[in-house]
């Protein structure tokens, strides 16, 4: 562990459904399992009338629950409000988005009685909170630091929003990895990296929210991405959308019923339907039963896996158009792709293994590694070269990774101006100082930041206007202006622009996602997540004391009952003071913790004398 008050530094797969934590223990990396036991816990957060729930126990109380328990942060983090696929995501969403300061996505609950705003970001930090708390406890000291990853293709706001998310937990994100990037790391580890024949591997990572491919080098200790590529919005839950709709509809025809205004229909049916799914990655026909489902109704149906394919072929045929394009952009055929490691839950589904399979003919698909842990193993990996705790092996890991979009600033108009083409190797900088301004005396100059593979700015992402002020006045064409793109280990770009010969300069962070939360708001949040963090702690001590207490009396009142010396006035003493007991409890829920020891400490001066008359 380093010292200067530093702790641990853990690695942290953020996944949409599922999180995931690992750190180096017992000369290894270890995946770390949660207070229930499970090695991966959900992504979820749940507010009530008296506590903050994060993780599997979020989940459990859903069904009484559902508009205060948020899942799905990953998929509105660093978007705005109005971004299309926020708007489609809204549609399912039992919990309430609302769009503020313009853009700014929302997450509306009841906590406490009390209604709350929180932002994805918040929402995150949440979770990472929670992961933070399983590595320290299985750890036994403090966490301080963490390697988190992204999907490959997460954008520039989107990174950054993560960053922050670790932020308000408290936590230092040294490190944001992309996610096929840590899973090869892993692969390499499984397979021993020192081997110094070359190996391709395509990394294929369909999850519950997110598909990202890639493809990488292992040769040696070193790990090189040579190309990147996926969808950001493609995953489990669209799959669980397609079987939801298919048995609305069916429920419609048959039953003559529209179900689809109805919220806790539509939640039941879509926890039915992916419990169906994951039973089909082995069986071949599912039923799929669920009582009073609506008026009354009762869905009672089945499912083939045949039918399931059918449903889902064009998501499944996009992820191939990317595994092809992947290939292709690390300038590779597919016959030298060594190996394809299969990750993330969805990858589990058999038709996608198939295509796979045919795609890359007789090609071993490997699935020697976890598909729910390797994400995180390759985090914890990099999080133990970085603070210096892992071994040899580890230590001597190299790993060159890539940029998922090309990235440039628009010109003339409407023209996009590369600077630093998709799948260049990172970080990375380079500049263009070819260019002039429009007009005569023009002082002031706007650069817009586009990413996105497109020629026509108007069709890629605007990531962020750039002004450049104070240029010496001059006639059109004669100032000249150096751009300079710098992106950093976490693929966070920052842009400079300079007037070449007077050297005025402007510098900036590009980020166009409305909701970036400044300095200020930051550490509000930071403040806010403490509170929350004692508010848990507080209630869950209180909880303690409470059953401490209340199992005091019972014992007390169950070995009375029982016992042969006692008088009848001591066994009715015992009997009053139980029941006076229950109505103080019942009438002081929100007892203190030094209320209930006080309590306890009141019983036992009464207790002790007539229980010493027991024996
Ligand atoms: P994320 O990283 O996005 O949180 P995961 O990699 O944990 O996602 O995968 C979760 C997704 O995998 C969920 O949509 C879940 O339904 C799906 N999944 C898990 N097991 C199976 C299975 N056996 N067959 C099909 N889908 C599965
Ligand atoms: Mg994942």
């Amino acid at each position: 562990m380093a010292g200067n008050g530093k702790g641990r530094t853990i690695g942290i797969d953020l996944g949409t459904t599922y999180s995931c934590v690992a750190a180096w223990k017992h000369d290894r990396i270890e995946i770390i399992p949660n207070d229930q036991g499970n090695r991966t816990t959900l992504s979820y957060v749940a507010f009530t009338a008296t506590e903050r729930l994060i993780g599997d126990a979020a989940k459990n109380q859903v069904a009484n629950n559902p508009i205060n328990t948020i899942y799905d942060a990953k998929r509105l983090i660093g978007r705005n409000f109005s971004d299309p696929t926020v708007q489609s995501d809204m549609i399912c969403w039992p919990f309430k988005v609302i769009p503020v300061d313009a853009d700014k996505p929302m997450i509306v609950v009841t906590y406490k009685g009390e209604e709350k705003q929180f932002t994805a970001e918040e929402i995150s930090s949440m979770v990472l909170t929670k992961m933070k708390d399983i590595a320290e406890v299985y750890l036994g000291s403090s966490v301080t630091d963490a390697v988190v990853t992204v999907p490959a293709y997460f954008n520039n706001s989107q990174r950054q929003a993560t960053k922050v998310a670790g932020a308000i937990a408290g936590l230092d994100i040294v490190r944001v990895i992309n996610e096929p990037t840590a899973a090869a790391l892993a692969y390499g580890l499984d397979k021993g990296v020192t081997s110094s024949v070359a190996k391709n591997v395509l990394i294929f990572d369909l999850g519950g929210g997110t598909f990202d491919v890639s493809v990488a080098t292992i040769e040696g200790d070193s790990i090189e991405v040579k190309a990147i590529a996926g969808d950001t919005h493609l995953g489990g839950q669209d799959i669980d959308n397609r079987m939801v709709n298919h048995f609305i509809k069916e429920f419609n025809i048959k039953k003559g019923k529209d179900i689809s205004g109805n919220p806790r229909s539509i939640r039941r049916l879509r926890s039915a339907c992916e419990r169906a799914k994951r039973v089909l990655s082995s069986t071949l026909e599912t039923p799929i039963e669920i009582e009073s489902l609506f008026e009354g109704i009762d869905l009672f149906s089945t499912i083939s896996r045949a039918k399931f394919e059918d449903l889902n072929m064009d998501l499944f045929n996009k992820c191939m158009e990317q595994v092809e394009k992947c290939v292709s952009d690390a300038k590779m055929e597919k016959s030298s792709v060594d190996e394809v490691v299969l990750v993330g839950g969805s990858s589990r589904i058999p038709k996608v293994q198939q295509m796979l399979q045919e795609l890359f003919g007789e090609k071993e698909v490997c699935k020697t590694i976890n598909p729910d842990e390797a994400v995180a193993y390759g985090a914890a990996m990099l999080a133990a070269k970085l603070s210096g705790e892992g071994d040899v092996k580890v230590q001597k890991l190299i790993l060159f990774d890539v940029t998922p979009l090309s990235l440039g600033i628009g010109l003339n108009g409407d023209e996009m101006r590369v600077i630093i083409p998709r799948n260049t190797t990172i970080p990375t900088r380079n500049s263009c100082n070819d260019i002039v301004t429009m007009f005569d005396n023009q002082t002031c100059m706007d650069l817009p930041v586009y990413e996105g593979e497109r020629s026509k700015c108007t069709d890629n992402n605007l990531l962020g206007e750039f002004w450049l002020d104070g240029i010496p006045a001059a006639p059109r064409g004669v100032a000249k202006i150096k751009v300079c793109f710098d992106i950093d280990e976490n693929g966070i770009l920052n842009v400079s622009a300079e007037h070449i010969g007077s050297g005025v300069k402007n510098n900036i962070t590009i980020t166009n996602y409305k909701g970036r939360l400044s300095n200020k708001e930051i550490e509000r949040m930071i403040r806010d997540a403490k509170k929350y963090k004692f508010e848990d702690d507080d209630f869950r001590k209180k909880a303690w004391a409470r059953a401490d207490l209340e199992n005091y009396a019972y014992n007390t009142r169950n070995a009375a009952r029982s016992a042969a010396k006692l008088t009848a006035a001591g066994k009715k003493k015992i009997e009053d003071v139980f029941e006076n007991l229950t109505q103080w409890l019942e009438s002081n829920k929100q007892a203190e913790v030094y209320d209930l020891k006080d309590k306890k400490k009141e019983l036992r001066t009464i207790f002790n004398p007539i229980i010493a008359k027991m024996k």
